[in-house]
């Protein structure tokens, strides 16, 4: 029975003219004869049927269930579309990879060009790069470190949501696509002479050459170091504290927080030593201290209550503020959102707190009454703002009749440093109107490269005017003085640069537990102040869309998407 039931199923199957619909048809036929006569005779039956059908009226096929036709066809242009967005999105996402890995040739530099010496490689030199016609001028990058970091996700590096490498960019990554040669130098500047325009730069990393320090002319440079940690000369900052500017801080305060929690897993640990240890207090109540308390509270209730269920109760987390409230920048409804937060996830807020003296395993505090309270903790993460570089402080007491605020370096509406010829300034090295922030230094660094631009232009319209002026033909005499007339009012009009304008456009940051805030700029009328998980989500798009490359962006995306599966790392490297 069963030799004649495969026997009729592959006589319905192996015609190879047959018309695919008719086959359902024709098993089902063979199955009902087998069911009901001897097996040869059922075979020579069917054959017969199977013929005398196919000679006769052809088979139609069994109706489609209402409505699956439509279903079928709205399945197949889906299945399309997605396989085409698939395919073009991956084509585009290899060609942009491709692209970025493989830099072609570029041309040397020209010693008839200027010299542009860029020193730092922060947001502002970052972005001026990035929009700079290297065809103009000899470029030379001189920074301590040879990569842009992505500060605002730095606080997620040092709880481990985010890897290091993943939001930093080599600097050579951008300026090997430029079409002129730009030389990076890892050095620290160490002295700029704004007379004879020489800098001096010193390797300071851990190894050196047989050459780590030299100098070079400029004919333009733009400073661009940025600033560091303010510690208000406060006691123990330095020596006790963690602190959260550059990739270093990040990952030693992520080993830090660590070490906490397994010291206060050792056996034995009393109650008091296990709450001290698990105490993090957090100094500074701006969006860094904020996004970092948050990022805190996140890991905690994400991951460390699988992986440390005895000790997560006893983890703390305080943020001090000296001012009335946190994050001053943002709306009162905005702060009064995050202080909600706040206490839902139990992240203390001391307001109108002073820190006093931070010790080995202590932070002095003076409370709003003046009274003084030590804190035991086991960890300070010092995120309190930001001072002038030693290297900074030096140029301006070179200039001591210009520079003369204490905050930064004084600029003029053009961002050239006022006393100095040929330095611009820009980012959180300068005292301007406008808050320290990567935006301003970005738009300063594309404001600039305009400028430059300009410049360029200028300095050939000027060559060629000087050229003009030497030559003595009195054959052409009449066209040549129109010439230099032209020439010289179109000297005249790019002398002059249209001042730099910032354009706010709005303030974001993240509070944990999935939410964010934002101030966003609406329309001319005022501020569109939203928050929550929404904002959270576009706080998330907007950070990776203002990443300077692809490689960035799907580094920072995958992190993201492997601590959803897979949790926070814990071990401590
Ligand atoms: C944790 C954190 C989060 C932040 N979040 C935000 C945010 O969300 N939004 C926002 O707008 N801003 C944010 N900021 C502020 C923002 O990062 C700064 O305002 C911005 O980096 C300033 O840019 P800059 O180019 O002036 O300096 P930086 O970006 O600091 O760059 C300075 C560069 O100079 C180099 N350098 C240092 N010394 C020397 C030297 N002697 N010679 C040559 N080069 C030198 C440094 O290595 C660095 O490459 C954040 C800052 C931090 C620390």
């Amino acid at each position: 029975m069963q030799v004649a039931r495969g026997a009729y199923e592959t006589l319905a199957f192996s015609r190879p003219n047959g018309d695919p619909s008719l086959l359902p048809v024709r098993a089902q036929l063979g199955r009902r004869l087998l069911q009901s006569r001897p097996h040869r005779q059922v075979t020579s039956t069917l054959t017969r049927r199977l013929q005398s059908t196919e000679a006769s009226a052809p088979l139609t096929p069994p109706p489609p269930p209402p409505g699956s036709s439509r279903w079928n066809r709205i399945l197949q242009t889906t299945g399309r579309i997605t396989l085409f967005t698939v395919v073009t999105a991956g084509g585009l996402f290899y060609y942009v990879a491709h692209k970025d890995r493989t830099p072609g040739p570029q041309e040397p530099h020209d010693p008839t060009k200027k010299t542009l010496v860029v020193l730092g490689s922060g947001w502002g030199a970052t972005s001026l790069l990035e929009s700079l016609d290297t065809e103009e001028y000899n470029v030379f990058v001189i920074s301590p470190r040879n990569y842009f970091l992505f500060t605002p996700l730095l606080p997620s590096v040092a709880t481990g949501t985010l890897s290091a490498k993943s939001i930093i960019q080599p600097t050579r990554y951008m300026t090997r696509h430029k079409k002129r040669q730009v030389t990076v130098i890892e050095a620290s500047a160490t002295d700029v002479d704004p007379v004879n325009k020489i800098v001096q730069f010193k390797d300071t990393s851990e190894v050196q050459g047989l050459v780590s320090s030299t100098a070079m002319k400029y004919d333009y440079l733009v400073y661009a170091v940025g600033a560091e940690t303010q510690t208000f000369n406060i006691p123990g900052v330095r020596e006790n504290a963690c602190f959260m500017k550059e990739l270093d801080d990040a990952e030693r305060m992520q080993r830090r927080f660590l070490d906490c929690l397994e010291s206060a897993a050792f056996p034995g640990q009393s109650k008091e030593e296990v709450d001290r240890l698990l105490h993090m207090v957090v100094v500074g109540g701006g969006p860094t201290g904020v996004e970092l308390s948050g990022e805190l509270h996140d890991f905690l209730e994400d991951d460390l209550r699988s992986w440390y269920p005895e000790l997560v109760d006893s983890i703390k987390i305080t943020l001090v503020e000296a001012l009335p409230s946190v994050l001053p920048m943002f709306s009162k409804q905005l702060i009064d959102y995050t202080e909600s937060t706040f206490k839902e996830a139990k992240i203390d807020i001391m307001t109108k707190t002073m820190v006093k003296e931070i010790k080995e395993k202590s932070v002095v505090l003076q409370m709003p009454d003046r009274s003084i309270r030590e804190v035991p903790c086991g960890m300070v993460v010092w995120a309190a703002g930001n001072t002038l570089r030693g290297v900074t402080r030096e140029l301006m007491a070179k200039l001591p009749n210009e520079q003369t605020n204490r905050r930064g370096i004084t600029v003029d509406e053009s961002l050239r440093m006022k006393g100095a010829d040929g330095i611009f300034a820009i980012g959180d090295c300068t005292a301007t109107s406008y808050a320290p922030t990567a935006q301003v230094a970005a738009q300063e660094g594309a404001y600039l490269a305009r400028v430059f631009k300009q410049l360029a232009k200028r300095d050939a319209l000027r060559a060629e005017l000087e050229e003009l002026k030497g030559q003595t033909a009195p054959e052409g005499e009449q066209e040549r003085k129109v010439r230099v007339e032209t020439l010289e009012s179109q000297v005249a009009k790019t002398d002059k640069t249209r001042p730099f304008k910032y354009s706010h456009q709005g303030s974001l940051a993240y509070i944990g537990s999935d939410k964010a805030i934002a101030d966003l700029p609406f329309f001319s009328s005022g501020n569109l102040a939203t928050a929550g998980v929404a904002t959270y989500l576009f706080w998330r798009s907007a950070y990776l869309s203002k990443l300077f490359s692809l490689r960035n962006r799907a580094l920072v995306a995958n992190d993201w998407i492997k601590v959803k599966i897979f949790g926070r790392d814990v071990s401590r490297e």
